[in-house]
Order: structure tokens, then C-alpha cells, then sequence
């Protein structure tokens, strides 16, 4: 029977930081394996923009980790420094004070170290992410909303930097190999059942890392824990997430953890694909340029303050907003004035539909062909939507447009108040072209996983509520770290962080 130091479940971004961490810890056979053919390999990171937040003190802090940035460059950028006490904040505050802070703490704790271990050890190559993250206001580039670090080529350029780390340091992959069953005695962890080439082969090892990823690609688990409307989700990424390493754990008498009706999920090309991602356009169906415009459903109303905050506070949570639009779709909408701000990897003509008109009826007829049901309504909610901003405008001359900060351009004033404000960058739609684009929801990953001991990534019993000796659990799995929403940027950073944990505690017990 062959046997290993440590194995790990599921060949993603957090699996890979594991198996390198166990390596470097000082396991001398490590291996991982993948329910998915090599073509599909990375999982759901290969799919990411690889942005990763961090706390950190400032532009002259990330400037030695990133590939990007000249001195010429960097004397035009303004970044405000990220700290421990702002990470932990946007954490709590997006799940309204649910998360489980321990968890919170250990992962903005080892956030810096994690990016350096990331960018020396695996040579992942980041860059300061001037497309995503900062606008050019009067020539200097602002960066905004607490996240500034991206890599090279996204997901495809991460999970490529694992690949090679993975092969310097002699770990296998088995590919089309899933995880079926964990062995135990006693004392823990013995070893792991796996089907490949249509058998079951027993392996030993003492050690396991579930990095499986969470249930999202699981049609049946989605209206199960979310609800029946979510069947009708796309999937973002990969579709092998399926919940087995769940199915895994609760045979193992694991305790489960979070938020289990919760998910991340967003604004995502209504044409794309139901059942999983396109690993060529990967995250460009992503389709984040609300805060610029407006979303409309298909009865013509408005239904999201889409300024309520930075988009990388909103974004996971808006793609559920739209699921519970009528046929689960909505409009983007926008007009000349904002067209030119926004990204080229989403809404370039060869990445995404367009629909353009020289009046707001002209486009109010044509989106009619593409879904809309109340045209009359439509039209109404913008120009209602225009005289809002007009009497703002009126009453405050003095504000100006500015996309890096919260600028309070609202529809709100004295004279006139909506019942759905737009908070910041409310500008009015009435330059001609506009333009539509049709969005769905598109879900990333789930919330709800397994309870862990934040030191150790080991998966907790419900039984005894100790760790279950042997078994680790990172990524997506991982329970109590997020509820109904997120800030952009950490479930990168998370799987780093107690991947890591996970390896080191895999080198500890052999
Ligand atoms: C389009 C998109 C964009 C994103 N952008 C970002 C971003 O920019 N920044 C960020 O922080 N996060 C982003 N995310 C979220 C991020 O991808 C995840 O938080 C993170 O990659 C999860 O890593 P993981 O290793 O837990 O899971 P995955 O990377 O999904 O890996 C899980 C692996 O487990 C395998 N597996 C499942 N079941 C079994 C089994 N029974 N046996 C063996 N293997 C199995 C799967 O095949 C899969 O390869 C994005 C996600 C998507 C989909």
C-alpha cells in the first residue's frame, strides 16, 4: 500500500499552500490529489483575478514583493496603508459581527507573512492592481478600497507559480483521483480511500488537508442550504466543487461551522455558461461596473444602492440581490459619460453583449427584446433617477465626481429623496450613447464549512470538540470566517494562511 507523509484533498490555491508548507516543514512525501482531469487543474483560483488582501503600511511596504511598478510610477501613486484594525473591521462589519473573531485575527494576523512566504517561496508573481483597484484622478493613481495586490495573468498565473513550486519540490498530483472516504483508529488520521482508473485504492498517511473546496457547483446542495432559487445560479469556477469534502468530514464526526445559507456571489454575463466557468475568459464574465451606473430588473425598478460602498464591499453580495430579481437577471446600465471608465477585461465588445441606443427609449425598446417586461417603467426609473440628482446638484454645486473615494454625489437632497438612494457616484444618465449590459448571478464559493482551531487548521470533533488528530481543513471549506458577505480579496488570503497552518501541523505529526 503506498503511503505518504501528508496527503491533500483538492489541487486549488489553499491545497497547494498546504502541500508546499508540509514540504517545507519537513514531510518528505506529500501528495495531492484531484477528483478533476490535469486540464482543470487549480480549481476555483484558477479562475481568480488573484487579488489578495493584506494588511499593510503603505505603497513603499508592497512595493518590494511587486513586478509592476517603476519609480517614476510609483511617485504617481496615492495608497493609503491597510492595517490590522481595518482588515479585522471590514471583515466583522460585512457579516455584521458574525464572524468568528479568532478565526478573523489569525488570518489578518498572518496576512503579510502569508503574501511574503507566497511571493519568495512559491514565486508568485503579484502586482499592484492599477485595472481593478485605482483610478487616475488628475494623473495620480488612487487606490482605493483597502485591497491593492493582484498577480500576473489572475488565477492563471498563480496556479502556474504553484505548479512549479509543487514540482521543485518533488509533490505528486493524481488527477481524476477523488477522495472518498478517511481511514482512522484512535490515535486519528491512518489514511485515505480514493477511486482512480474506476477503483478503490487505499492509501496510508497520517496526515490529510481537506481543501476540497465548498458546494457551490452542486445544483442539488444549493437549493438544499441556500435555496430552491439557487439552481438557477451560474457557476463562476470549477464545477467539481461538490461538497464531498464535507461528506468526508461528517463521516469523520466533524463539526460544522458559519454560515450555511450564505454564499459569495455576483454580478455575472447573463450569456455565460450555468454549469461551470470558461477557463479562457475565466473571471471577465464578472461584471462589476455598477457603482459607475445603475442595475434595473426586468419590471424597470431599481432594486440595489449600487454606491453603497466600494464595489469590493458589495460585489458578493449583489449577485443574490439580482438572483431574486424576477427571472433572476437585471440590467447594468450607464451612459457616455461613465462608458469610458469602464474595465476593459469585463466590458470590452469581444468580452460581454452591449446593447447601445442614442435615447433612453431607443434602449428601453431594445432591451425589451432581451427580457425587460415594463419598458414605461423603465424610462420612468431613470429619468425619476436624473431629477433626484439634478436637485442634489442644485443644493450642493460643490461636489464633484471622484470614483476613488466615497464622494456622497448622492440622489439625495432636501428637495428630493428616493426610496432606493444611490449613495456615491450618482451621476445623472442623460448623454448619449447608453448603454445595457444583461447580468445574472454568478456564485463563487459558500460559506457555511467545518469549524477549525485557528492555530492548527485542525478540523474540530463535534463529539469532543477537540481536534481530530491528522486532519486539516483550509479554503473554502473552512467554516465561520464569512457570513452573507465579504470583502474582496480574502479567500485568497485565507486559504494561504491556514494552508500553511495545515502543513506545518501535517509536519508536526510524522
Ligand atoms: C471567478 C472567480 C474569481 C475569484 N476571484 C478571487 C480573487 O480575485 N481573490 C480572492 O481572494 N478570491 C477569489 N475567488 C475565490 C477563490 O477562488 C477561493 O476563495 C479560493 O480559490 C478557494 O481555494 P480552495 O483551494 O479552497 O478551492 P479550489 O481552488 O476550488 O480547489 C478545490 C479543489 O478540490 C477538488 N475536489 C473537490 N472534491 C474532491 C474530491 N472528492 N477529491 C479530490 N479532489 C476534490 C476540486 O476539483 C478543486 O480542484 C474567486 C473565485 C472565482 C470562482
Amino acid at each position: 500500500m503506498a503511503s505518504f507523509d501528508c496527503i491533500v484533498v483538492g489541487s486549488g490555491h489553499a491545497g497547494s499552500s498546504a502541500a508546499l508548507s508540509a514540504v517545507e516543514a519537513g514531510c518528505q512525501k506529500v501528495l495531492v490529489i484531484d477528483k478533476c482531469p490535469a486540464h482543470w487543474i487549480g480549481g476555483n483560483g484558477y479562475f481568480t483575478a488573484g487579488a489578495h488582501r493584506t494588511v499593510h503600511n503603505g505603497l513603499e511596504d508592497l512595493l518590494p514583493i511587486v513586478t509592476n511598478v517603476s519609480a517614476e510610477l510609483a511617485s504617481r501613486i496615492d495608497m493609503d496603508p491597510y492595517t490590522r484594525d481595518d482588515f479585522i473591521s471590514d471583515i466583522m462589519r460585512l457579516s455584521q459581527g458574525k464572524s468568528e473573531k479568532t478565526l478573523v485575527e489569525t488570518v489578518v494576523d498572518h496576512s503579510r507573512s502569508a503574501i511574503e512566504w507566497l511571493a519568495r517561496s512559491v514565486k508568485v508573481p503579484f502586482t499592484l492592481s492599477f485595472n481593478r483597484q485605482a483610478y487616475d484622478v488628475g494623473g495620480r493613481q488612487k487606490f482605493w478600497g483597502g485591497m491593492s495586490l493582484s498577480v500576473e495573468e489572475g488565477g492563471k498565473g498563480l496556479i502556474a507559480a504553484h505548479q512549479r513550486a509543487l514540482k521543485d519540490r518533488g509533490v505528486g498530483i493524481w488527477f481524476e483521483t477523488k477522495a472518498v472516504a478517511l481511514n482512522v483508529n484512535e490515535g486519528g488520521i491512518t489514511g485515505i480511500t480514493v477511486e482512480k482508473d474506476g477503483q478503490r485504492v487505499e492509501l496510508m498517511t497520517s496526515n490529510v488537508v481537506l481543501a476540497a473546496g465548498g458546494f457551490e457547483a452542486s445544483s442539488e446542495l444549493r437549493a438544499r442550504y441556500l435555496g430552491e432559487g439557487w439552481r438557477n445560479a451560474r457557476v463562476r469556477g470549477t464545477p467539481y466543487n461538490t461538497g464531498d469534502g464535507f461528506s468526508l468530514a461528517r463521516m469523520m464526526g466533524a463539526k460544522f461551522a458559519g454560515d450555511w445559507q450564505g454564499c459569495h456571489s455576483t454580478a455575472w454575463d447573463a450569456n455565460a455558461a450555468a454549469d461551470a466557468g470558461e477557463r479562457g475568459l475565466t473571471n471577465q464574465f464578472t461584471k462589476s461596473g455598477y457603482p459607475l451606473g445603475i442595475m434595473i430588473n426586468t419590471n424597470g425598478n431599481r432594486f440595489v444602492d449600487e454606491g453603497e460602498d466600494f464595489r469590493n464591499y458589495t460585489y458578493a453580495k449583489f449577485g443574490r440581490a439580482i438572483l431574486e430579481q424576477p427571472g433572476g437577471v437585471a440590467f447594468q446600465i450607464w451612459d457616455a459619460k461613465m462608458i469610458p471608465h469602464l474595465r476593459k477585461e469585463e466590458y470590452d465588445d469581444n468580452v460581454v453583449e452591449k446593447i447601445l441606443a442614442d435615447t433612453v427609449e431607443e434602449l428601453a425598446d431594445k432591451i425589451a427584446k432581451k427580457g425587460l417586461n415594463d419598458s414605461e417603467a423603465f424610462i420612468q426609473t431613470i429619468y425619476t433617477f436624473n431629477d433626484a440628482i439634478r436637485q442634489h446638484r442644485a443644493e450642493f454645486p460643490e461636489t464633484t465626481w471622484d470614483p476613488a473615494v466615497k464622494d456622497n454625489l448622492t440622489t439625495q437632497s432636501s428637495s428630493m429623496q428616493l426610496t432606493l438612494p444611490k449613495s456615491n457616484w450618482a451621476l445623472s444618465l442623460d448623454e448619449a450613447p447608453f448603454l445595457a449590459v444583461k447580468v445574472a448571478c454568478g456564485i463563487t464559493f459558500t460559506f457555511g464549512g467545518l469549524a477549525i482551531d485557528p492555530q492548527t487548521a485542525g478540523v474540530i470533533s463535534e463529539e469532543t470538540g477537540k481536534a481530530i488528530a491528522g486532519l486539516y481543513c483550509t479554503g473554502e471549506m473552512v467554516g465561520g470566517l464569512f457570513y452573507g458577505n465579504y470583502p474582496g480579496g480574502s479567500g485568497l488570503t485565507a486559504g494561504a494562511v491556514f494552508g500553511r497552518k495545515a502543513g506545518q501541523s501535517a509536519a508536526n505529526r510524522i
